[in-house]
């Protein structure tokens, strides 16, 4: 029988203190009632403003959508946008800083949907040079690659535990610097009392838990998350996040082995959550299915028919789910597929004599 009882002030600060450690902050994160998507919501709504110019990197769907949110609040939104199979470079975002002068720059960390990583660390390198307000979706990050929130100095982050670290989609979180809550404060077009609101779930300065736990969380997602990480505790994130560098080294391995190419054009933006791979205009008819088998999975909206998604994460981002995705890929093709499960497990075999 699931426990339906309210969540203990206990289990609230816990899941606070978890969610600190994560994104390697300070700060307690604001949990989310709900899923990443209206966390990233209420982040555009918050900083939206007319004589805002914000500077929003576009490398995949989800930055179309927050980019639209922003410019429905007023906001002077100027974007860089990429071919959906490659990332944004430093040199363009430098560009673009110097042509528009934003006050902010908002960008997707990793995308699920393309399999592409974004440089992150690079980017916000050269956004506290300019002392930019920043924003990572980093819902296909958070357990696959570092957020180092008050290191990099991301003023707003929106994570979720559904993807790389196997919890609840039911719960999501945004990390806010002190800076980014004067930012929002400081926008009198920034929601309060509403569903989009960051402002109304701003947890009491001096004793951050002596306040009502929030009647909309719910309790059997909030437990569901602590208990996701505090597995992702026991095994440690620096674990956590190499098994998905692993299972992304071993799928592409495979699929090379196997005569497939990465959707991807640069190896280093290849992202360790989703291994993405082009489905070839001439003789990729097997490529081209119309459910998911296992986690190989068909391309989502305009990216149907013309990639494949590896959903190595979580869970998956194991050597089994890595070598059934193998042995699908050989079916699809009608190829023998021993050369590419062996190509691999070379990369599962070296970590390990690595670890020796
Ligand atoms: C999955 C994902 C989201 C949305 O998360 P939901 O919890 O499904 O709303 C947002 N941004 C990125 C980059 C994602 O991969």
């Amino acid at each position: 029988m699931p426990n339906y009882k309210p969540l203990t002030t206990e289990e609230y600060e816990t899941l606070h203190i978890l969610l600190s450690n994560l994104l390697s902050t300070k700060q307690f994160p604001v949990i989310i009632p709900s899923e990443a998507i209206l966390g990233i919501e209420a982040i555009a709504a918050g900083i939206a403003a007319p004589g805002h110019t914000i500077l929003n990197i576009v490398t995949g769907p989800y930055g179309t959508l927050f980019g639209k949110w922003l410019a429905r609040g007023g906001t002077e939104v100027v974007e860089i946008q990429t071919s959906f199979d490659d990332v944004v470079t430093v040199d363009e975002v430098a560009a673009a800083i110097e042509k528009y002068k934003p006050c902010a720059l908002s960008f997707v960390q990793a995308e699920a949907v393309t399999g592409g990583s974004n440089p992150t660390a690079e980017i916000l390198k050269l956004t506290r040079q300019y002392n930019l307000i920043t924003v990572s979706d980093s819902v296909s990050a958070i357990g696959a690659e570092p957020v180092l929130m008050d290191e990099w100095g991301i003023d707003f982050v929106a994570i979720g535990a559904q993807k790389a670290l196997a919890g609840p989609n039911g719960i999501s979180a945004v990390g806010i610097s002190e800076r980014g809550w004067a930012f929002l404060e400081a926008n009198p077009q920034a929601p309060r009392n509403s569903i989009l609101s960051l402002l109304d779930l701003k947890l009491p300065e001096h004793d951050p838990f002596s306040g009502r736990i929030p009647a909309n969380i719910s309790v059997l997602e909030a437990r569901a998350l602590i208990a996701a990480l505090k597995l992702a505790e026991e095994e440690g994130l620096p674990a956590v996040i190499q098994r998905h560098r692993l299972a992304s080294s071993a799928v592409v391995a495979g699929l090379k082995a196997l005569g497939l190419e990465p959707w991807q054009q640069k190896e280093r933006s290849y992202s360790p959550l989703v291994t993405t791979i082009r489905i070839p205009k001439a003789g990729g008819d097997g490529l081209s299915i119309k459910r998911p088998v296992g986690i190989v999975a068909p391309g989502d909206g305009e990216l149907n028919g013309k990639l494949l998604r590896i959903n190595h994460f979580g869970s998956n981002a194991s050597q089994d789910s890595v070598e059934q995705a193998i042995l699908t890929l050989a079916e699809l093709t009608d190829q023998v597929p021993g050369g590419a499960i062996a190509a691999g497990r070379l990369v599962w075999e070296g970590e390990r004599n690595d670890g020796k």
